[in-house]
């Protein structure tokens, strides 16, 4: 198991450490249901676990499957200009976590083309899995 985050607090390294170790995405009733024991029964107490730690880039919210992960880049590494890009598995929920310059860099012309103010930006990629493409042969 990881070694805790000195600078979160109990409940934020409870739920980074459900997001660490299940590695698929997760919706907050799900990290819910993994910290019972650890009595955690609000919520709201992993609603504002999941806002600190997605501010802090520990986590990323995946709109198009309405879960969390945790981010697979280097604990503290700052990506908060990049574009971070998603590849989800429909099937298994496997999540690839990219980022690339040129894509980013392409954005960025069309949005200064557009005169648009970026507040944030997340590629999501839906689809199969080569393993679970492989099933469905
Ligand atoms: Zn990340
Ligand atoms: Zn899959």
């Amino acid at each position: 198991m990881s070694a805790p985050h000195l600078a979160l607090t109990r409940n934020q390294n409870l739920v980074l450490e459900v997001l660490l170790r299940e590695k698929v995405p997760l919706s907050a009733y799900m990290i819910l249901d993994h910290l019972r024991d650890h009595g955690l029964k609000a919520p709201l107490q992993i609603y504002r676990a999941l806002d600190k730690l997605t501010q802090m880039g520990h986590v990323h919210r995946l709109e198009s499957v309405n879960a969390f992960v945790a981010c697979s880049h280097a604990q503290n590494e700052d990506h908060g200009n990049h574009l971070v890009a998603f590849v989800i598995c429909k099937q298994c929920g496997t999540v690839v976590e990219f980022s690339d310059d040129i894509i980013a860099d392409q954005v960025k012309k069309h949005m200064q083309l557009l005169h648009f103010q970026v507040a944030s930006t997340t590629v999501e990629i839906g689809g199969l899995c080569c393993d679970c493409a492989r099933i469905k042969e």
